[in-house]
């Protein structure tokens, strides 16, 4: 099948995968096992939060995300041209409103996550957004920059200014999280501790909510995991190379939705206006949603991230996040 090929998309023509960047690093062969164990504790899940039960007797919570990126995609790399950024400005021309719109008649929340910049090119879809009262608007950097590639007082300034920026423009104070591209640095969970985050969704140890643990220790930090799976970027190469038929991918989603109602846990999806606001895209999310609406009618709970990450919190009696102790920065390994 050709959503196999997964691995083999060149990563800058996807929106949201990972480039790879030169390395000088010693390759893992060459480690002690101190310092892999180091490494490999600097951010990992910690306990399941799944609760026994979801709130008026539902089997399954299904959270939508949005990630608002737009122009981002163009302008993070400072290679940005009319072309590309033509392809972004069409998720606050036209995805967007399809998406909203959508949400909206089948009165589903969903959660926003919007890189500041892009908000700031088209403010008016703050209010879009908000119409509605349901969804719930979430931090997703300063321009889509690359956390990992970023020194720890450049993260920590941008992430500053991106929180400051959205919520001037939004009205309200986000309290989750999500790294551009899910890439997530060694400095990364500190800084969101220390600017008072309360959920984050880049990471992928599970499908239920977990707590992070950071150098082994809990932080009260709640992931809401992601997958590349459950990501309509991979799925819609833009480039029509390995492009997957909207249907196909409905399907995928529908399978995923399937077997996490069986095992009454979480579904989380992933995807942007700008990709999934294409005409004959949107009509995947409509399939997911009809089948989602058909077969758990009145047993499936649609929620903001910001809901699911407070109800688990309180049923786990995971208490309020915890403060970082330590210096300012801990990246150094
Ligand atoms: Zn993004």
């Amino acid at each position: 099948m050709k959503i196999l090929l997964l691995g083999l998309i060149p990563s800058l023509l996807v929106a949201q995968a990972q480039p790879v960047q030169p390395t000088t690093a010693k390759p893992g062969w060459q480690w002690t096992m101190d310092s892999v164990v180091k490494v490999v504790n600097t951010v990992r899940a910690g306990r399941s939060l799944q609760p026994a039960a979801w709130p008026n007797g539902a089997r399954v919570a299904v959270l939508l995300s949005f990630d608002v990126d737009n122009e981002t995609i163009a302008l993070r790399f400072g290679e940005p041209n009319a072309g590309s950024l033509s392809m972004g400005q069409y998720g606050s021309r036209q995805g967007l409103g399809r998406v909203v719109k959508l949400l909206d008649r089948n009165k589903i929340p969903a959660t926003f996550f919007i890189p500041s910049v892009s908000l700031a090119l088209a403010p008016e879809m703050a209010d879009v957004i908000k119409q509605s009262g349901r969804h719930e608007f979430g931090v997703h950097g300063w321009i889509h920059e690359m956390n990992t590639g970023l020194p720890d007082s450049a993260e920590r300034a941008l992430l500053t200014k991106a929180i400051s920026e959205l919520t001037r423009l939004t009205g309200t104070k986000p309290t989750g999280y999500r790294a551009p591209s899910w890439n997530f640095s060694p400095n990364t969970l500190s800084i969101l501790r220390d600017l008072g985050f309360r959920y984050e969704s880049s990471l992928m140890a599970d499908e239920r909510p977990y707590e992070l643990l950071q150098n082994g220790a809990p932080t009260g930090m709640v992931e809401l995991p992601v997958e590349w799976i459950m990501d309509d970027a991979p799925l819609f190469d833009p480039r029509g190379d390995r492009y997957s038929p909207p249907r196909e991918v409905a399907q995928v989603w529908i399978d995923e939705f399937d077997k996490a109602y069986e095992e009454g846990t979480m579904f989380l999806l992933t995807m942007h206006p700008h990709i999934s606001g294409h005409r004959s895209r949107i009509v995947a999310l409509e399939k997911l949603i009809t089948h989602i609406n058909a077969k758990g009618a009145g047993r499936v709970w649609f929620a903001t991230h910001a809901d699911v990450a407070e109800y688990v919190r309180k049923q786990a009696k995971l208490g309020e996040p915890k403060p970082r102790t330590g210096p300012a920065s801990d990246g150094a390994r």
